[in-house]
């Protein structure tokens, strides 16, 4: 789960990380109050859960209430498109407006789990602002590293090592590594995926502040994290990513393709995404229904796959093992009754009852194209979209 840079710099500030003044606008005229209080040069930042809104129009620099609200009208209400969005962008439906700072330099902080490592690995570098990506393509070597061994937690000389190598002045040694630490407070405290400070702005005073924050959180944590699923803002994600999560049906996630897949089991469903690569085609979505004996799972998943307009054909491919491949069948049948399937239904089963699936499928007089190995059901998902685009 991703938070919005406000909600972000809400808990870096309750964790001790100095961020700039601020206050979150919903309209054109509260950021033109916020502004007036605030004084001076402000920054309006469009709130989405996507980085890269420098390059992209959605952060102005302004030095009037009067400009505040005029850039906060032009965002609020529209769609922004950054290089992490899909062209359709995100909706700007909040923008944060804070005190701009007079930046001298732009230093970057992250968190992550390094999954080789098994490890949260603390990065820091000088190389901070918008291109961090690329200075790590290009110039990792630009990255400090520091391994966090989490039983004991995160250690001074870390800290102060990563300070540094920051080449900072002496007295900014010591607020760069408290920053460092809280930080890693943070990542630990909020079961954290990824906490980013970018950039870390060194300002022309001396002090520092996080000028941007971005926090993703770990799923598997949300059971014992309910103050952080509060920040969840649904209007950011992908409705049908939504929907599926509300039908019970954590695994879904869409892609770009036109083969919308219903697998049940997260290695099949993986194995389903080369297929039809290899033969030619793409999932438009990947789909695990899990394990489960419930026929209306498969009309939910049914139900998503036919609102999406890039589906072209549908492919169910299915390994009965302690699902059982009969009640997938009757799901696919009660599908068919309760809406309209306008593409090619492709289906493969095996397993567990298959031959009771097959009966079913074949009394229901359902026309489908019918597959009997992976590959076979491959080859016909690619050639049914192809066919019906
Ligand atoms: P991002 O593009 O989505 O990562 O948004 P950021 O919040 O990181 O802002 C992008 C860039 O805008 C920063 O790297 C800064 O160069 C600039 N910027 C943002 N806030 C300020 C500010 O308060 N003062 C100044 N001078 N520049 C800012
Ligand atoms: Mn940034």
């Amino acid at each position: 789960m991703k938070a919005h840079e406000y909600q972000a710099k809400q808990l870096l500030a309750e964790f001790g990380v100095p961020v700039p003044r601020c206050g979150v606008a919903r309209t054109p005229a509260e950021a033109k109050r916020i502004a007036g209080e605030l004084a001076g040069e402000v920054v309006i930042k469009a709130q989405v859960h996507a980085g890269g809104r420098g390059k992209a129009g959605g952060i102005k620099i302004v030095s009037s209430p009067d400009e505040a609200e005029q850039a906060a009208k032009a965002m609020l209400g529209s769609r922004l498109v950054t290089h992490q969005t899909g062209p359709q962008g995100v909706p700007v439906n909040v923008v944060l407006v804070t005190e701009a700072i007079d930046i001298e330099r732009e230093l970057y902080l992250g968190i992550v789990i390094d999954n080789v490592a098994g490890a949260p690995v603390i990065m820091a570098s000088e190389a901070g602002g918008m291109d961090i990506e690329e200075i790590a393509r290009t110039r990792p070597e630009k990255i400090l590293k520091a391994y966090v061994d989490p039983t004991t937690g995160i250690r001074s000389y870390q800290t102060r090592r990563l300070a540094y190598g920051l080449n900072l002045k002496q007295e900014q040694i010591r607020p760069a590594s408290d920053i460092i630490g809280n930080l890693y407070k943070l990542f630990q405290a909020k079961d954290c995926s990824l906490a980013e400070i970018n950039p870390l702005a060194v300002a022309r005073d001396g002090r520092l502040f996080a000028v941007d924050a971005k926090l993703n959180f770990d799923d598997n944590a949300a059971y014992r994290q309910k103050a952080v699923a509060d920040l969840r803002d649904t209007s950011q994600e992908d409705p049908l990513e939504v929907e599926a999560k509300s039908k019970g049906i954590d695994n879904y996630v869409k892609l770009d393709g036109n083969i919308g897949c219903i697998v049940n089991g997260a290695g099949l469903a993986m194995a389903v995404l080369d297929l039809l690569k290899q033969a030619g085609g793409g999932a438009a979505n990947f789909l695990d229904i899990g394990t489960m004996n419930d026929p209306e799972r498969v009309v939910q998943a049914f139900r998503i796959l036919t609102s999406d307009r890039d589906v072209k054909a549908v492919l169910v491919n299915i390994f009965g093992g302690m699902a059982r491949v009969d009640i997938i069948a009757q799901g696919i049948v009660n599908a068919s009754k309760q809406m309209e399937i306008k593409v090619p239904v492709v289906v493969r089963l095996a397993g567990t009852n298959v031959e009771q699936g097959e009966r079913i499928l074949k009394d229901s007089g359902l026309k489908l194209v019918r597959a009997y190995s992976f590959k076979e059901a491959a080859e016909k998902a690619v050639a049914a979209a192809k066919k019906s685009s």
